[in-house]
């Protein structure tokens, strides 16, 4: 289920636009070949100005990489899920649906094998599988396919998820039994409440284990039934030894989460689509707040949002630039923090 078979999107659709090819170096003209050769043995045009584009891109990631010192990026909030879940968010941010709240083009509407040989070629060495369900009856299958992902990918954090429902507990222990180093738990789209009596069991059992939880609990980009700070306060509350990794800054309740991460040792941030200029333009970091993110320097950790981004991924990586943290910042969130988290 979820091969690359059955895309929606196969390539050259829907990709970045192509852009003029570069005299790049033989490297990189070797793997815009692979590229190429990959993408069946029709060659169209369009397929190779692709081609030369994720090259294009592979450099501009490699150079911010080197600017920093690192071999290696670990991004801990990408989404890889069964296809035609996949295929319904992508239409979902097509339609610009109301938990979007806005046109929001997607750069790499592409087939999951090259997608995942995209996250290599930029260098990234871990990333997860970010899924979630929008109703009860969903967790149990999704991590079963996310089991089978982690599997082929071996370099995919195994990724799993729950629902606020009585099965709750039961998937997330068949999860754990299965494998699972992170959780995802998608307040926003699930449209319940983290403190539903059906998921207690649930963060007991993770806070005992230590394992991290991403968790989409901000209002951005629109709010939701049990969004924001309180809920995941009151949370904390009960189980103060939670990892949860606060998902995009808690944007935009910036503040709000940099408090909650000062206050609890396991509460951590991931960066997702913080900076961005699509992000600044509707919910933008407030300046006065950047000492205390400075000082959160190792409990921020990389997160981009890949593929469902609208904008190419070095535009991502050059937007934490601009928050002026400086290098060392920069590599912890980048690539160290995540790979003390998961002892890579
Ligand atoms: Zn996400």
């Amino acid at each position: 289920m979820g091969g690359a078979g059955s895309d929606a999107g196969g390539p050259g659709t829907g990709g970045p636009a192509a852009v003029p090819a570069e005299a790049g170096r033989a490297k990189a003209e070797g793997a815009a070949r692979a590229d190429a050769d990959r993408a069946g043995p029709e060659h169209t045009d369009a397929d190779r100005a692709d081609a030369e584009h994720a090259a294009a891109e592979r450099r501009e990631v490699a150079e911010f990489r080197r600017s920093l010192g690192l071999d290696h990026l670990v991004d801990v909030h990408t989404h890889f899920m069964p296809q035609r879940v996949l295929a319904k968010v992508w239409a979902y941010f097509d339609a610009a649906g109301p938990l979007v709240g806005r046109p929001w083009p997607i750069t790499y509407r592409w087939e999951e094998r090259r997608r995942v040989e995209l996250l290599r070629g930029f260098g990234v060495r871990a990333f997860t599988s970010m899924l979630y369900p929008h109703k009860a009856g969903m967790a149990r299958w999704l991590n079963d396919w996310a089991a089978d992902f982690a599997a082929r990918t071996p370099d995919c954090l195994h990724t799993a998820t729950f629902f606020a429902e009585p099965g709750a507990l039961a998937d997330v222990r068949r999860a754990l039994a299965q494998g699972t180093r992170v959780f995802k738990c998608h307040v926003q789209v699930g449209g319940f409440d983290p403190n539903d009596p059906d998921l207690e069991p649930v963060w007991r059992l993770l806070a005992e284990e230590g394992v991290p939880v991403v968790t989409h609990c901000g209002s951005g980009p629109v709010p939701g039934a049990h969004t924001g700070p309180a809920p995941i306060a009151a949370l904390l509350a009960r189980h103060p030894a939670l990892r949860l990794v606060v998902a995009h800054l808690g944007m935009p309740e910036y503040e709000d989460f940099l408090g909650l991460a000062e206050r609890h040792p396991g509460v951590m941030l991931d960066t997702t689509m913080a900076f961005t200029p699509f992000a600044e333009a509707d919910a933008p970091f407030p300046r006065a707040a950047l000492p205390r993110l400075a000082a959160l320097q190792d409990k921020v950790l990389l997160g981009t949002d890949f593929p469902n981004i609208p904008h190419p991924y070095a535009a991502g990586l050059e937007a934490l630039r601009t928050a002026d943290l400086g290098t060392d910042w920069l590599r912890a969130v980048c690539h160290d923090n995540a790979a003390r988290l998961f002892s890579l």
